[in-house]
C-alpha cells in the first residue's frame, strides 16, 4: 500500500491526524529529501510526544524517480510505504505524480491524504469570487519562455495561480506591469508562517510597494483574469438602416442611435 502524505508548508500545526497515523504506521518512508523528512519527524515527535519507531528512509526525487521506479519490484509496496515531499502536497510542483502513475499501472493500492498546499491556500485567501482557476506551477526559468507563459497567463479566461521564487518576483512583476499595469494581483508571502503577508492590488502599485520591502521568503502569485476587450463597432445611420432586422427592432436601434422616437423611426421604415 502506498500513501502520499502532505506535510506542513510552514506551520507544524497543519499536520493532520491521518498524516501522523500514516507516518507512524509506515515501514518505508520514501521522501524527496531524507534530511528534511527526518527533521520533520523529530519536530513532530517533540511537539506531539510521538514515537515514530524505526523507519527505512529512501530518497525519491525529481532526479532519481525514473531510475528508482524502473528498478524496484511492485512487491516493494506489499508493506506500508509513505511518500512525502519536502513540504505541502506531493505531486503539486513536487515529485509524486510518477509514483501515482506507477501504482495505477501495476494495480498497486494507493491513497492520497488531503492536506496543506500553498496554491489552494493562496487562492482561498485571494478573495477572488470566481470558482474556476488555473494553476501553472513554476514559470519556466528561461527568459523567453517565461515571458511567453506570462502572456498566456494574462490572456487566460480564468484566474491563474503560480509559484514564484523570491529572487525572480520583482522581475516577474515588472513584466506583468509592462503587459498590463492595472491587472489585479493577489500575492501571498510565507503562508502559515510568522511573517505571512497578503498583498492585493494593481500590478503597478504592488511593484512599487514591494520594491521597498524585503522579498525573502516563499511566494504564491494569483493573477485576476483580464476584463476582456469589449467589442465596439461604430455604425452610421445608413449602415444601421441596412441591417437585416425586423422593422420594429431596427426602429428601436435607430432611436437609440440618434434619439428620435421609436415611433417616428418605425413610420419612416414602413413608409413605401
Ligand atoms: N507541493 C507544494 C504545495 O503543495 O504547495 C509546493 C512545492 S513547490 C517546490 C514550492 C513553492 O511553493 C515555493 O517556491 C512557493 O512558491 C510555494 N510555497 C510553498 N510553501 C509556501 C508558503 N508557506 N507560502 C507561500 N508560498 C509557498
Amino acid at each position: 500500500m502506498l500513501t502520499l502524505v502532505p506535510t506542513p508548508i510552514g506551520n507544524l500545526g497543519d499536520i493532520t491526524f491521518r498524516a501522523l497515523e500514516a507516518l507512524k504506521e509506515c515501514e518505508v518512508l520514501l521522501c524527496e529529501d531524507t534530511r528534511v523528512a527526518k527533521k520533520l519527524l523529530t519536530l513532530l515527535s517533540d511537539r506531539y510526544s510521538l514515537d515514530f519507531g524505526q523507519k527505512r528512509f529512501v530518497a525519491l526525487h525529481e532526479h532519481n524517480q525514473k531510475e528508482f521506479l524502473g528498478r524496484i519490484d511492485p512487491s516493494f509496496f506489499d508493506r506500508a510505504v509513505v511518500y512525502m515531499s519536502d513540504a505541502g502536497m506531493p505531486g503539486i510542483s513536487d515529485p509524486g505524480a510518477m509514483l501515482v502513475r506507477y501504482a495505477q499501472e501495476r494495480g498497486i493500492e494507493y491513497d492520497v491524504l488531503p492536506g496543506p498546499s500553498a496554491a489552494i491556500t493562496a487562492y482561498a485567501a485571494s478573495g477572488f469570487l470566481e470558482t474556476d482557476f488555473c494553476f501553472f506551477g513554476f514559470l519556466p526559468p528561461k527568459e523567453q519562455a517565461r515571458l511567453q507563459t506570462l502572456g498566456q497567463i494574462l490572456a487566460h479566461s480564468s484566474n491563474t495561480i503560480f509559484y514564484e521564487a523570491p529572487h525572480r518576483l520583482l522581475k516577474t512583476l515588472q513584466a506583468i506591469v509592462q503587459l498590463d499595469p492595472k491587472r489585479i494581483l493577489f500575492l501571498a508571502k510565507e503562508l502559515t508562517k510568522v511573517h505571512q503577508k497578503y498583498y492585493k492590488g494593481e500590478a503597478q502599485e504592488l511593484l512599487e510597494r514591494l520594491q521597498k520591502e524585503p522579498i525573502k521568503g516563499e511566494w504564491v502569485v494569483v493573477v485576476r483574469k483580464g476584463e476582456g476587450r469589449k467589442a465596439s463597432v461604430e455604425l452610421g445611420i445608413e449602415e444601421l438602416m441596412g441591417l437585416p432586422l425586423p422593422k420594429k427592432e431596427l426602429a428601436k436601434l435607430l432611436s437609440k442611435a440618434d434619439g428620435r422616437p421609436v415611433k417616428e423611426w418605425y413610420e419612416l421604415l414602413t413608409k413605401d
